[in-house]
């Protein structure tokens, strides 16, 4: 049996950033994954506005994991074929399996790192006791649960778990190349839907070092016969879908693989559990259209590896009382609420037709419109960050830094 303090299930972003901040804190952890390396994976690819980029900064290990992602400093804005605004943009593109082993190259040697699956675990208001595929046994003074969308374990220790809206929006990665020419003339490109029977909220475009990555949202059932056809012709169906599109793209291909991930919003139901704490996907989910997925990691990480942990560990014992703190956690409490808040504005802004989302869909556009007209006078004003999706701008004052290089000032005025 091996003893630590903290033992963290999970080496996905949660994971990897809470062993990184334990870790660096000095305090005893060991993380425990099945990966030596984080394999790919069709997640977040992007981080994107002033806030997420704070929210990270804010778990103390942002810096040099932001400085492998490819830097867009604008970022174009676009609806019904026509450019509206070169919104200056702090947007970091990174894979997924870059982002997370290069969160996990944060962790400092002092953690334990175990290539395992959790298979049990038995928590109580002491010790836990984790078992391992590989024959092992943890005892923990606390476990922090960051094993994602993997239900087992939580099912295993009878977390109710709550789904909010099952297949809320589907999410569709995959690389396109400009036909006929070398680049494209955009540095990154945010293309809202035409109309809303389309069921696409936008499709976002962004450069990963040479390739220019596309990131296509929809709301529409798995078993959808557009998304068959969307995988069969993918080139034809987004033309079908948003025929206006290539008047700001130019022409291009879609020569790879789409990768298609449906979203279930759900939420667990922790409380009452002893010597156990949930972070991350394994929580809650978000909606990839809003974007706020990694909010809720960084914000969940930093609250419970700054504050709650090592509050937890100056006294005995770690009964659900205790725990229960980092729930009722306002800034967390928050930005939980924010993000689900906005799963659901972003879908009726997108899809509904009542009149006060037809307005809201119009107000969005004038002010993106007026917003363009406005920047070359040095009068735009600022859109509310993350009102408006991925494309949120950091803040109309900042100078437009170069549309794309690799080493971005990372300070809050860049
Ligand atoms: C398609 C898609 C697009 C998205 N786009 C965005 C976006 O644009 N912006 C944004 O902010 N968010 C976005 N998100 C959300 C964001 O990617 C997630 O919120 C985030 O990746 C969650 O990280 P996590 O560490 O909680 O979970 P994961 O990264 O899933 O990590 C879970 C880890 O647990 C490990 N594990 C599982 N079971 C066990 C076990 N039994 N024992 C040990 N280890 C185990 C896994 O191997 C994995 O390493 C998107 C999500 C999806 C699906």
């Amino acid at each position: 049996m091996r003893y630590t303090d903290i033992a963290i299930i999970g080496g996905g972003l949660s994971g990897s950033i809470a062993a990184a901040m334990l870790g660096r804190a000095g305090i005893s952890t060991v993380l425990i994954d099945p990966h030596e390396s984080y394999p790919p994976d069709f997640r977040v690819e992007k981080l994107s506005g002033h806030v997420q980029v704070e929210r990270f900064l804010k778990t103390g290990i942002a810096e040099s994991v932001l400085r492998r992602a490819t830097f867009a400093g604008e970022n174009w804005i676009a609806r019904f074929g026509r450019l509206l605004d070169k919104a200056p943009s702090r947007q970091f593109n990174i894979l997924y399996d870059s982002l997370v082993n290069a969160v996990r190259d944060e962790i400092p040697a002092t953690v334990e790192r175990i290539c395992a699956k959790a298979l049990a675990v038995e928590t109580s208001p002491e010790r836990q006791k984790i078992t391992l595929s590989n024959d092992e046994t943890i005892s923990a003074r606390l476990v922090v649960l960051a094993n994602g969308l993997n239900v087992g374990l939580r099912h295993q220790l009878g977390i109710a778990r709550e789904v909010v809206s099952a297949c809320h929006s589907i999410s569709i990665g995959f690389d396109v190349v400009p036909a006929g020419r070398n680049s494209f003339d955009f540095p990154a490109l945010t293309y809202f839907s035409e109309r809303p029977s389309d069921c696409i909220p936008y499709i976002t475009l962004f450069p990963i070092g040479t390739r220019m990555r596309a990131n296509l949202f929809v709301y529409r059932g798995f078993d959808d016969p557009w998304l068959r056809q969307l995988r069969r012709a993918p080139a034809e169906t987004l033309d079908a879908a948003l025929p206006r599109l290539k008047r700001i793209t130019g022409a291009f291909d879609i020569p790879g693989e789409l990768k298609v991930r449906p979203v279930d919003l759900y939420v667990n139901d922790p409380r009452g559990q002893p010597g156990i704490v949930l972070v991350g996907d394994a929580f809650s989910t978000s909606c990839p259209v809003a974007g706020t997925g990694c909010d809720k990691v960084f914000t969940d990480v930093e609250r419970l590896c700054n504050v709650y942990i090592p509050h937890w560990l100056s006294s005995d014992g770690m009964n659900a009382a205790k725990i229960a703190g980092f729930y009722a956690d306002p800034v967390k409490q928050a930005c939980d609420a924010w993000s689900a808040a906005k799963a659901f504005d972003f879908r009726s802004v997108s899809t509904a037709t009542s009149p006060y989302w037809t307005a809201q869909r119009w107000a969005r556009f004038i002010a993106w419109s007026a917003q363009g007209l406005l920047r070359p006078l040095g009068g735009a004003f600022d859109l509310e960050p993350n009102v408006l999706g991925h494309s949120s701008s950091s803040s109309s004052s900042s100078s437009r830094s170069s549309s794309s290089s690799s080493s971005p000032s990372l300070s809050s005025s860049a």
